[in-house]
């Protein structure tokens, strides 16, 4: 039996609700063999981000290089980046690597307002990494930065898929969670057709590290074979159900539920 293996570029989060964490959680309840290579240290828990520690470009750059040596990922995901001189590195690096099936979730700001991105980082973003993308998961906060645009109803959110995907992206997924529908409504932009999946709203302030978790579960779907449409509707399942049974662990916004 061969196992699939996908690996998560991104952000620590010590209080186990995103980032790194939420991403490993996610591929092993998918039955995927889950790798990482860490980009920066989050001090936080479920109240907020309380310190945030870069690490440097070499410690960066030999994690991935161990992983490209001996572990092929099947595919991978980014996640919180911090800075532009990361965003080159970690660009760069899948290219020399020629990895595929990379889902890039574009973590600007934690929901408790700490800066997961430098302002000046997203030009970087649109240059390097969203043209090597197969899949990118903005939410609506996040697509109105990387577009300019400002996203008021789903004709807005069609605009935004086509100019994101005029950026060389492959699949953008635009996620509905900030909307303000009475359901969520997920959409998907392929370059030609649009489709939405659409999810009732579940009433809970434990959805931190929701992002984290869905683009996980796209990418552990995408590492064992799915096509993008079939990731994007497993995705959409996985975190309903985790977001449902939501876990009530600390005091402020808590975590969702990766045994779901
Ligand atoms: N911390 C890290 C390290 C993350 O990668 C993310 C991902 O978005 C977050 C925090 C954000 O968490 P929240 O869902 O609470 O905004």
């Amino acid at each position: 039996m061969t196992t699939a293996k996908a690996l998560t570029i991104a952000g620590s989060d010590s209080g186990g609700g995103a980032g790194i964490q939420a991403d490993l959680k996610t591929f092993q309840e998918l039955k995927v063999f889950g790798m990482s290579a860490i980009t920066a240290v989050t001090a936080q828990n479920t109240l907020g981000v309380d310190g945030v520690y870069p690490m440097s470009l070499e410690a960066i750059e030999q994690q991935i290089e161990c992983i490209a040596v001996d572990l092929k990922p099947d595919a991978l995901k980014t996640g919180m980046l911090f800075n532009s001189e990361i965003i080159e590195l970690v660009a760069d690096k899948i290219k020399q690597y020629k990895w595929e099936n990379l889902v890039v979730d574009p973590v600007m700001i934690a929901k408790g307002g700490a800066n997961l991105l430098q302002k000046e980082a997203i030009d970087a973003m649109k240059k390097k990494l969203l043209p090597i993308a197969t899949v990118l998961t903005p939410n609506i906060p996040e697509a109105e930065e990387l577009t300019g645009l400002n996203i008021q109803n789903m004709e807005d959110r069609k605009e935004a898929a086509k100019r994101l995907s005029a950026l060389g992206v492959s699949n953008v997924i635009i996620k509905g969670g900030h909307g303000k529908e009475k359901e969520s409504v997920d959409l998907l932009y392929d370059g030609t057709c649009f489709s939405s999946l659409l999810a009732k709203r579940i009433p809970t302030k434990n959805t931190h590290g929701t992002g984290c978790t869905f683009s996980a579960a796209i990418t552990a779907a995408l590492a064992n074979g799915y096509s993008v449409k079939d990731a994007f509707q497993l995705g959409k399942d996985f975190i309903h159900q985790a977001i449902k049974m939501d876990l009530h662990i600390g005091s402020g916004h808590g975590p969702t539920n990766h045994w779901a």
